[in-house]
């Protein structure tokens, strides 16, 4: 599954520039440590390393076309702040650029 989002969406969607660098990063440098594609609730489900919170469990629901229509995290700054946090951006790049294989463990 390939999650159906443009780079410049993404961008639009994350809270604020310093949100989308950081998650950028946490891509880059391989802080994403597990993503799998549940396609029973056609949903996204990371663990991405944060240094300075600790582990952050992202969701993504998506439709039949592979569209984000739904997105949380658990990390503080997500229940704060409109938009999508830094470990959401890294998620949706991941998700984006690589084939993610279907799987049932929850993480
Ligand atoms: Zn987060």
């Amino acid at each position: 599954m390939i999650l159906n989002i443009k780079l410049n969406e993404i961008q639009e969607l994350a809270t604020n520039g310093k949100a989308y660098a950081e998650g950028r990063q946490f891509f880059t440098d391989g802080y994403i440590r597990e993503m799998i594609y549940d396609a029973a609730k056609k949903q996204y489900q990371a663990r991405i390393y944060d240094p300075e919170t600790g582990d952050a469990i992202t969701t993504i629901t998506v439709n039949k076309q592979g569209r984000p229509i739904h997105a949380s995290c658990s990390c503080d700054d997500f229940k704060q702040f409109v938009g999508c946090c830094s470990h959401l951006v890294a998620s949706m790049l991941l998700a984006e650029s690589t084939e993610i294989n279907p799987g049932k463990k929850k993480i």
